[in-house]
């Protein structure tokens, strides 16, 4: 389809076909050379460690047209060395990060008629991936990796507003054992969430608020976002090791601190939910998404956030700073942005 033809503030979050994408293969000890392709398949031998194993770790972040035309990527560098952790989690091959950073870049280049104009509340969602190529049957990570950038045209993420979802939580399914691969973003993780996903959306909840694999007593993430919450103009943020560190997240950990707030990283008893004035769920697809309730669906308790069901004054103001700098509306003070020329 002519990218003029696309009614950007409709798209969903979903795959749209665009013009390229770019690949990079691991084999012999060595990254190869980086191929443009219109190939949207992959040749994967049967007995891949990526089919049988899952050596899949995946990114996601998001290029944007700014006010002032320019295309600005988020927090690049932060999500090259995220895949790395990832791969080392895995025992996957690393993309160094310069290969990352030109790979991504090269993508957005070659797709730039997709990038969505300014004003549209639309982004370009990019989406790195690296998988296990080595055919064998024995358990045991490959020797061959390939690297994959595309990208995908996706619409604003709140179509009827910035509104309050409510959540649920259920002690029935865990995304991540404590010790386990949960702060990696890996596809294993997904696959581990679907169940419990499927069960919230057909309740009506947005997501499913996981309490930490151990004790389920702590809020650990929000489906698949970081969770945080307003408390005594507090922003704090669950500490755990079973949830991914969301880039989201910590930027607005630096913007909270910015704005004069205190910022806790710390175990958050779930009954502490009675005592925060606002809480959200963030991460690249949403910015923030704020909770309006949480139900509690093997207790039947239900905590109540926003009474008024108005988003707060807080998440709002944190929403709007991160939104202003990826649009280039507000000063990029903390380079986070990559400005394509
Ligand atoms: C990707 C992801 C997030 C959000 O991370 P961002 O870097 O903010 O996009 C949060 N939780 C999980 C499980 C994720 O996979």
């Amino acid at each position: 389809m002519a990218s003029n033809e696309l009614d950007w503030a409709g798209l969903a979050f979903g795959y749209v076909p665009t013009d390229y994408n770019v690949r990079c293969s691991f084999r012999d000890g060595a990254w190869g050379p980086i191929e443009e392709t219109t190939d949207v398949t992959i040749p994967v031998h049967i007995a891949a460690t990526c089919l049988h194993y899952g050596q899949e770790i995946f990114e996601g972040l998001k290029a944007f047209r700014g006010k002032d035309g320019k295309i600005r990527i988020f927090r690049l560098e932060e999500n090259a060395r995220r895949i790395a952790d990832s791969a080392r989690g895995l025992l996957m091959e690393p993309v160094p990060e310069e290969l990352f950073r030109e790979m991504v870049i090269r993508a957005v280049k070659l797709n730039e008629r997709f990038v969505p104009p300014y004003g549209s509340g639309a982004s370009l969602y990019i989406r790195p991936l690296e998988i296990g190529m080595t055919a064998q049957v024995g358990v045991k990570s490959a020797k061959e990796y390939t690297f994959i950038v595309f990208v995908s045209p996706v619409g604003p993420y709140f179509k009827e507003g910035f509104k309050p979802t409510n959540l649920c939580i259920t002690r029935e399914f865990d995304r991540a054992a404590p010790k386990g691969t949960g702060r990696w973003k890996v596809g294993g993780n997904y696959a581990a969430s679907l169940q419990a996903g499927a069960k919230a959306h057909a309740l009506g909840y947005s997501a499913v608020l996981y309490l930490d694999p151990r004790e389920k007593k702590y809020i650990d993430e929000c489906g698949p976002a970081n969770f945080f919450a307003i408390k005594d103009g507090k922003y704090i943020t669950p500490a755990s090791e079973s949830i991914l560190p969301s880039i989201t997240n910590k930027s607005f950990m630096q913007l909270a601190r910015d704005m004069g707030m205190e910022v806790e990283q710390r175990h958050i008893e779930l009954e502490e939910l009675e005592t925060v004035s606002e809480a959200a769920a963030c991460g690249t697809a949403a910015v923030a998404s704020p909770v309006g309730e949480v139900h509690d669906l093997d207790t039947g308790h239900k905590y109540v956030i926003l009474p008024d069901g108005q988003v707060g004054p807080v998440v709002t103001e944190l929403y709007n700073r991160l939104r202003g700098i990826q649009l280039g509306e507000l000063p990029d003070v903390y380079g986070w942005n990559t400005v394509l020329d």
